[in-house]
């Protein structure tokens, strides 16, 4: 029986870990070596990391991680979960087996994004969903932003402090009003309903997006909000109280609504965040896991 098993191994999970190894709890780190981030070249802004390669992040990240020896990495993708009385039983997708009494689950988010030909061939390269991460490296370059929700206006505003010379679209929804659209007109920013069907370039470097109507517009690179749900979803299983995105609820202390369960990162999050603010809840959750293992019958 483990003290705490995580499932997930990205920086929520990995800066959990570092605590409970720290705090010289048994740990089993499950991931299944699948990262979000791994489409992308750099990761940045990550004080002392700016612009790392995400692979290196990891790197570090597991070596530092595993120089505890109560914590042990286990790569296999978790295929179920049950509640114990005494806490959780881990099932792995080859069958293997972990009882832990405390459960964090890191697993992150997925991206939906609008079907576009080309979307993938680009993302991570020349398209991006944040502009914290990879605004600045595309700063005053023909930029265009493709969203299909009301926070496009919002995402609008945001972009043109990173490039003036910005296309937005809403891909065929109409999701701007008149005034909204005067706004962004007298601001030179070009709105376009008409549908995207196709990104092209070469080499993962964006040149052009085509519409529906076969007119193409030159761009260089290009922000696209995807739909965000978890990648890993339990809740059936769990039975825990989930975020408009189907996350994991929790509370500030990375409590869900299960006793003994707990959840970091992205996958408790609505949106996606930041590796900073991944590692940053990781770690307040593990000291949540680790003041309740201490709280624990004194015997
Ligand atoms: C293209 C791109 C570029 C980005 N650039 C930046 C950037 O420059 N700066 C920045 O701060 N952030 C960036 N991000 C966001 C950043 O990657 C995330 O905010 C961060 O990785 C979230 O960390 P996490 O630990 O919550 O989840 P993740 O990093 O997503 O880790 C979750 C882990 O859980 C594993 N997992 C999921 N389900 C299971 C399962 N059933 N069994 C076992 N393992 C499982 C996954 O494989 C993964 O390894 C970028 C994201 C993308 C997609």
């Amino acid at each position: 029986m483990k003290d705490c098993v995580i499932v997930g191994g990205g920086p929520g999970g990995l800066s959990a870990a570092l605590v409970l190894g720290r705090a010289r709890r048994s740990v089993m780190l499950i991931d299944d070596n699948r990262p979000r981030n791994a489409v992308t070249h750099a990761s940045h802004g990550f004080l002392t990391r700016d612009g790392i390669e995400p692979a290196a992040f990891r790197r570090i990240a597991y070596e530092e991680v595993l120089a505890y020896p109560s914590v042990e990495h286990l790569q296999a993708e978790v295929a179920d979960i049950s509640k114990q009385a005494d806490g959780f039983e881990i099932v792995m997708k080859t069958g293997e087996r972990v009882r832990t009494k405390k459960l964090i689950m890191a697993t992150g988010l997925k991206e939906v994004f609008p079907e576009i030909d080309g979307l993938y061939d680009f993302y991570g390269k020349s398209l991006f969903n944040c502009p914290y991460c990879d605004g600045w490296e595309w700063r005053d370059r023909p930029m265009f932003l493709l969203a299909e929700e009301p926070v496009i206006l919002h995402m609008a505003k945001l972009l043109y402090n990173w490039s003036q010379d910005l296309i937005v679209c809403t891909n065929g929804k109409p999701l701007l009003s008149v005034e909204e659209r005067k706004m962004l007109e007298a601001k030179h920013i070009q709105v376009i309903e008409s549908p995207v069907v196709a990104f092209e370039g070469q080499n993962g470097l964006l040149e052009q997006i085509v519409l529906a109507d076969g007119s193409r517009m030159k761009r260089s690179a290009g922000f696209v909000i995807p739909k965000w749900q978890p990648k890993a979803d339990f809740s059936k299983q769990l039975g825990y109280a989930v975020t408009e995105n189907g996350g994991i609820a929790t509370d500030a202390m990375g409590r869900s609504t299960i006793a003994g369960l707990y959840a970091a990162g992205d996958a408790a999050y609505v949106r996606p965040s930041q590796l900073i603010y991944a590692a940053s809840d990781g770690y307040k959750t593990a000291v949540t896991v680790n003041t309740e293992l201490s709280e624990e019958p004194f015997a």
